[in-house]
């Protein structure tokens, strides 16, 4: 009983395991050539040439080749070859086609459909605070838009376009050409035209013939409380008008928040750093800390370390999406002091005398370990 064993890709394609893209690109070139049943005289050229064409694909793409580099045949997936019909449909050839020998199969250009208009970008500066509780900005930005002058049709008032000589009117363009598969019919969109059939003989005055004019504009964007730095706000249909009935692009304005002299954002917490003096650490107090809504009590517990993080729940920015607000989120410094006059020089020194001298190492976890952990990060 005859069994014909499938054979190996690398073998079809008369390559090395280790033939890079250039290789296996120049090696399906000419075996393509060679064997396509158009123009081969091999008797077993279309067998051959389905072949070739299956040992590309896979090879070809890199995660089919890592697969087949390691389970060989048994690896590759039948489906993953172009649906039901398997490698027999030449699934996506004409790709491959094109790539490969820089022509198309008779396609036409369809460069005069529709066209969306360009997205436009516009970088805005907000104060910190009005990030956390949002605003309204009035902006000034510069589009294209459709020209009212000709109606878009880029011909001045009045006049008519004429019927393109080149194409007859038809925006196409047919032109015999050679290739190694012998000659084919190439058509393509009229160069003149550009497909329309048509030629504007006397531009538009406004536009001159371009169908869109240049138009400065102002436009209010509402900021969203509980924006962040780098966020963009999307303005639908702000962008640049489309051409031949496309829609026009979007308007991203991307939010540059200025920094604040004191707090920070991490998200919808508001941090902020606090110094207190040593007698407060180790005694205790209530004080007084600026939040976005205005000074507020805060307790300082006694006997507080450095690097205490304290929360004000509530007091941070609101969420964008959901509701409610993030904390203010206190982080404690203890300061020691630098400048002590001699009265006070010597209180401390009395302190220091029933503190006693012994140093000792610190258990567990130290000042940025727990720092870090009440943050979460
Ligand atoms: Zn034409
Ligand atoms: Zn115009």
């Amino acid at each position: 009983m005859a069994f014909e064993e499938k054979r190996d890709y690398y073998e079809i394609l008369g390559l090395s395991r280790d033939a890079d893209r250039d290789a296996l690109r120049r090696a399906y070139r000419q075996l393509a050539r060679k064997y396509h049943p158009d123009v081969s005289k091999e008797a077993d050229a279309e067998e051959r040439f389905k072949e070739i064409n299956e040992a590309y694909q896979v090879l070809n793409d890199e995660q089919l080749r890592a697969q087949y580099d390691r389970f060989g045949h048994a690896g590759i997936n039948q489906q993953d070859m172009g649906g039901p019909g398997g490698f027999g449909g030449f699934a996506g050839f004409e790709d491959i086609f094109e790539d490969l020998f820089g022509f198309g199969m008779g396609r036409t250009g369809a460069r005069q459909g529709p066209r969306r208009g360009a997205d436009l970008r516009y970088d805005l500066e907000i104060d910190f605070e009005e990030a956390v509780f949002g605003c309204e900005e009035e902006i000034e930005i510069s589009r294209q838009e459709r020209c009212t002058h000709c109606g878009a049709s880029g011909a001045e008032p009045g006049t008519s376009p004429t019927r393109c000589r080149e194409c007859n009117g038809s925006g196409q363009v047919r032109r015999a050409q050679q290739s190694i598969f012998g000659s084919f019919v190439n058509v393509t969109t009229c160069p003149r035209c550009q497909g329309t059939g048509e030629v504007i003989t006397t531009p538009c005055s406004k536009c001159h013939g371009s169908r869109r004019v240049q138009e400065t504009r102002k436009i209010r964007v509402k900021v969203p409380p509980g924006v962040d730095d780098e966020m963009r706000i999307r303005l639908a249909g702000e962008g640049e008008h489309g051409l031949n009935g496309g829609p026009p692009g979007n308007l991203y304005v991307v939010l540059h928040v200025k920094p604040h002299q004191f707090f920070t954002r991490r998200e919808n917490d508001i941090l902020l750093n606090m110094n207190i003096n040593v007698a407060q650490a180790a005694l205790g107090d209530e004080i007084r800390v600026p939040t976005l809504d205005g000074d507020e009590k805060l307790t300082i517990p006694s006997g507080t370390q450095p690097g205490t993080v304290l929360r004000m729940r509530g007091k941070g920015a609101p969420r964008l999406r959901g509701s409610g607000r993030g904390d203010q989120v206190v982080i404690l410094n203890v300061a020691i002091p630098t400048d002590l006059d001699a009265e006070q020089r010597e209180l401390v020194r009395e302190l220091g005398k029933t503190l006693g001298a012994e140093v000792t190492p610190q258990a567990g976890r130290g000042f940025l370990e727990r720092f870090k952990e009440a943050l979460g990060i």
